[in-house]
């Protein structure tokens, strides 16, 4: 039998169906919540929650501890004496601080750690080897210096043809060293004795200084001489003075000259033939003088026995004296209306000197005063040779 719902019926059945609805969804809300909670609570869906690894520790996970991998281990750096070996990533330590790093003494530091620069003793100094020429004072070991190099030590004696030396290094100055000067004498000017280089004048010679002529007797020049009358001295006569032989060398006759020196060799005779003359004669005189040094010749004028007579020249600075005159005899006499006398000298003089001087004056100048000096008997009157060197065919000068 069919009967339709009652209404009862039909709020039985709505009822049930809303049970059944709510208790699925119930269901469903559990299982998911569950779900949820497992998730975030444990590892049962291998959702691990891995911290990185470190030094000492590999991936640990922060729920149930699982590990992964290997810790990664430290990064040491080496102790030093300042900090121990000590991980740069962590810092952990290990051990303790290292010795110091020395560096040993020099001349300016002491013993120094170069890390910490801890310090130990003194500086050593520094060891000085003494400044020389060419190094200023250096240090033996660090070649640090001081100051300037000495001046050099010129070896003495450069001449000034020789650079200075220095005895030390060796070296050669650009300049030369000084003249050797030889003082200036009557034939040179002072001169250096390496260069020949001179300077001023020689010295004067006392014939320039009196202003006196001479003639050369190597001219055979003939002069014409005027003195007084031998038996009437207030009457003068003039005659002529020739030269009739010169020559210089070994002389027949006499000693071999010294070491230096020759025999210079004149004669001469004085003419005289004027009226004067023919009536009264004639009275000559001369005197032996020098032509450089008027001074040194009479001071060392020594008159000796046999006409000799010994002097000292001064010739190129160097006193000669072993100087002679030797006279011959003189002769005189009357022939064609002539008064002839003749005289031979032969004199010791240096070779090449030529300063000796025979002098023919008047008589009369020296009457009345015998003290007058050579150069005083010189005058118009007078006739002056003076011995130079032999002149040869083809000599110039
Ligand atoms: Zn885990
Ligand atoms: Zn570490
Ligand atoms: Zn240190
Ligand atoms: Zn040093
Ligand atoms: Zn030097
Ligand atoms: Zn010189």
């Amino acid at each position: 039998m069919s009967q339709p719902p009652s209404d009862l019926d039909l709020k039985r059945k709505k009822k049930r169906k809303i049970i059944i609805a709510v208790s699925a969804a119930a269901v469903v809300l559990v299982l998911v919540a569950t779900a949820l909670i497992l998730y975030f609570t444990t590892c049962l869906f291998g959702n691990h929650d891995f911290s990185p690894a470190d030094c000492e520790h590999p991936e640990i996970c922060s729920r149930c501890e699982e590990t992964r991998g290997e810790p990664l281990g430290h990064d040491w750096k080496a102790a030093d004496c300042k900090t121990p070996k000590t991980c740069t990533v962590c810092g952990a330590t290990e051990g303790s601080v290292a010795d110091h790093k020395w560096k040993e003494a020099d001349c300016l530091n002491p013993r120094t750690c170069t890390v910490c620069g801890e310090v130990e003793g003194v500086p050593l100094g520094h060891i000085w080897v003494d400044a020389t020429c060419q190094h200023p004072k250096t240090c033996s070991v660090c070649q640090a210096t001081e100051g300037e190099p000495l001046e050099h030590t010129w070896i003495e004696g450069a001449d000034c043809q020789t650079p200075k030396t220095c005895s030390v290094c060796g070296e050669q100055s650009t300049e030369m060293g000084e003249h050797d000067w030889q003082p200036a004498n009557y034939q040179q000017p002072e001169t250096c004795s390496v260069c020949q280089e001179t300077n001023g004048t020689p010295l004067m010679p006392s014939f320039v200084a009196n202003n006196q002529e001479v003639l050369a007797i190597e001219d055979y020049v003939s002069a014409p001489y005027t003195t007084i009358c031998y038996e009437d001295q207030s009457l003068t006569t003039t005659g002529t003075v020739n030269v009739i032989t010169y020559g210089v060398g070994e002389i027949t006759g006499l000693p071999d000259p010294p070491e230096g020196y020759d025999w210079y060799v004149a004669g001469w005779n004085i003419e005289f033939f004027d009226d004067n003359a023919q009536e009264y004669g004639a009275w000559y005189d001369w005197q032996y003088m020098d032509y450089y040094d008027y001074d040194l010749f009479t001071e060392t004028f020594n008159p000796g026995q046999y006409d000799t007579i010994d002097f000292s020249v001064n010739y190129n600075g160097e006193i000669f004296d072993q100087c002679r005159i030797v006279a011959d005899t003189i002769t005189n006499e009357w022939e064609n209306d002539i008064l002839t006398f003749r005289q031979n000298i032969s004199v010791l003089l240096p070779i090449g000197y030529d300063g000796f001087v025979m002098a023919f004056y008047n008589k009369g100048l020296t009457n009345n005063d015998s003290g007058l000096s050579g150069f005083d008997l010189l005058d118009a009157d007078s006739v002056v040779y003076r011995f130079g060197a032999m002149k040869f065919p083809g000599d110039d000068s």
